[in-house]
């Protein structure tokens, strides 16, 4: 029972009573686990976090919260080719980063490895595991189809005290690499192939992060699983729904070595989160990653939480979208959009707004002094008033984006042209008199304005209208940068399916397009000071952060974290580059 006051409780969020909630209150009207609720999020650690994690992470997390329960974090580190400390550390800094605490609950399955070796002696003990000298592909070979029933193993019916003898020896590290498994004894011809005589250990020599040399059998993935939710004293063991078949192995183990319930684990499936024009699986990110096709497991490209942090996601944003997408028992794929959505209502309250060029053409202001710098005040964020304002430099030579002037504007296109008189955000209202271009290329390369000095804070004595406002940095102090341009990882929806189907490589699938790099952009002098990994509206041109990785002082670097859909000021609407 939550014996927090009610006041105290997080109230769940709306659309939350979904069916693992409805499974839980009825666990806790029926007092199964004496009102207990204890989750666990049970990462792999062979790979870095990605998106579909964190769909688990908050659920599991959310839960325990929810229901004043706790919520473990366990590695699941029963394959030590594949795992390393580095992704151990990784998962752990993802978790926290997404906001949640398991506070003095940290567990590795590798913890159970002796208890494990006891539970499976206890199986041997009762004749239900034994010790199979058939090669890996024999075993493959006589576990059938899902159609034809498998066939028995020759070493199935040893008798309990050889058997015994042959997995001491195993662990005692007598036999050769591959040469002997221990697999439970169930039913060759049992529907469901998970049931067909699975393996719990395999001997090999491989150094472990956590247990070092001592073992040299490791338990399969599907033996400490369960066993190690049971152990923990986990209520509900919420997994994804390709486990909804190995369910009944997980209850015939835990039937094999007496668990009763009450108490035992119940396990819910719900369905994986999928998203659209990447991929998820582990095995495919590695790929990417060590063939160089992106910069690293925190690419921000990348659909893993490194790659999305160091993008300029942030973990509510984060957070929201999982919520909001539930939980379900049905596979189905979430349109990215979902999560720029929350992205941007997050980013929207704490992104400070700045000015940037992106595409410099310069500006000179022929009755504007030289040499003189004045200063202008500018409010950081119109939706938090609390943000305060910072100054901004104007002076007779400033920057504007190339694309918010047309020589000869079409209909609806309401920013500068010849003739034509916009507002400067911030600043005054400058008129263009004139277009210089380059002689041989014909390229415009400055244009010649002029400023009203009454315009000073967006409008003027006489109430003249104008149509656009543009942003704009002063040259003389605008800093320099490189802003990378991302677009999605992949060319379409489903690329590892499509791969499957046309039986090509998914890589044949990435888009060549997924990163622009822009050299030369001109920001606002109080970028200067930004500190690597945060995010700023570039108005009218979407969210950036600054890179931890790759800026400097010397040469600072901003990703686009996301592009805003709509434009600042509501006037500019049908005034929107297309
Ligand atoms: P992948 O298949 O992507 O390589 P995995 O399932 O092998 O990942 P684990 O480390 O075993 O990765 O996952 C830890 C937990 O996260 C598991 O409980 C798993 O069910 C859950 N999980 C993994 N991928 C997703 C996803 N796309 N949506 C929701 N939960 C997921
Ligand atoms: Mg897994």
């Amino acid at each position: 029972m939550d014996a927090r006051p009610a006041e105290n409780r997080p109230v769940r969020e709306p659309g939350s009573n979904d069916f693992i909630r409805s499974i839980i209150d009825a666990d806790n009207r029926s007092g199964t686990y004496g009102g207990r609720v204890h989750t666990r999020f049970p990462p792999e650690p062979n790979g870095y976090l990605h998106i579909g994690h964190a769909k688990s992470i908050v659920l599991n997390f959310g839960i325990a919260e929810e229901y004043g329960g706790r919520c473990n974090l366990r590695f699941d580190d029963t394959n030590p080719e594949k795992e390393e400390l580095e992704y151990i550390e990784s998962i752990q800094q993802d978790v926290r980063w997404l906001g949640f605490d398991w506070q003095d609950r940290l567990y590795y399955a590798s913890n159970y490895f002796e208890q494990l070796y006891e539970f499976a002696e206890r199986l041997v003990g009762k004749g239900l595991a034994y010790v199979d000298e058939l090669s890996a592909d024999q075993i493959r070979e006589t576990r059938g189809t899902p159609t034809e029933p498998g066939t028995n193993s020759p070493y199935r019916d040893r008798p309990v005290a050889e058997n015994l003898d042959l997995l001491r020896r195993m662990r005692a590290g007598e036999f050769a690499d591959g040469s002997r498994v221990l697999r439970a004894r169930i039913d060759m011809a049992a529907p469901n192939i998970n049931l067909r005589d699975p393996i719990l250990y395999r001997i090999r020599r491989v150094s472990h992060p956590n247990t070092g040399d001592s073992w040299c059998i490791y338990p399969t993935y599907d033996w400490a699983h369960g066993q190690s939710d049971w152990i923990e004293g986990i209520t509900h063991s919420i997994c994804t729904l390709e486990f909804e078949n190995h369910r009944p192995l997980y209850d015939w183990f835990l039937d094999a070595l007496d668990a009763r319930t009450p108490g035992r684990p119940r396990q819910i499936e719900f369905a994986r989160l999928n998203l659209g024009y990447t991929v998820m699986s582990k095995r495919r990110l590695l790929e990417l990653v060590r063939e160089g096709h992106v910069a690293g497991w925190d690419d921000p490209r990348m659909p893993t939480i490194c790659g999305m942090r160091r993008r300029g996601y942030t973990p509510g944003a984060i957070r929201n979208f999982c919520r909001s997408i539930g939980v379900s028992k049905t596979n189905s794929q979430i349109d990215l959009a979902m999560l720029e959505f929350h992205l941007r209502e997050d980013l929207n309250k704490r992104a400070p707004r700045v000015m940037a060029v992106l595409d410099p053409l310069k500006v000179v202001i022929e009755n504007y002094p030289a040499g003189k710098a004045e200063q202008i005040e500018a409010e950081n964020n119109p939706e938090d008033p609390s943000a305060g304002t910072r100054m901004l430099p104007f002076t007779r030579e400033i920057y504007i984006e190339r694309d918010d002037f047309r020589e000869d504007p079409p209909k609806k296109f309401f920013r500068l042209a010849p003739g034509r008189e916009v507002r400067l955000k911030h600043g005054y209202y400058i008129t263009c008199r004139q277009v210089v271009r380059d002689p041989s290329s014909g390229e415009i390369t400055e244009l010649r304005c002029s400023y009203d000095p009454q315009s000073a804070g967006g409008s003027t004595p006489d109430g003249r209208k104008v149509k656009g406002t543009l942003h704009w940095v002063s040259v003389a102090q605008a800093l320099e940068a490189e802003v990378r341009l991302y677009d999605r990882l992949f060319s379409v929806a489903n690329p590892a399916e499509d791969a499957q189907r046309r039986n090509v490589d998914y890589k044949s699938f990435l888009n060549p397009d997924s990163l622009r790099v822009v050299e030369g952009c001109k920001l606002e002098p109080s970028l200067r000071e930004a500190a690597p990994g945060t995010t700023f509206q570039f108005l009218r041109q979407g969210y950036f952060c600054v890179d931890s990785t790759d800026s400097s002082a010397e040469k600072p670097v901003f990703n686009r974290t996301v592009s805003l859909r709509d434009s600042w000021a509501k006037i500019e609407r049908a005034d929107k580059p297309t």
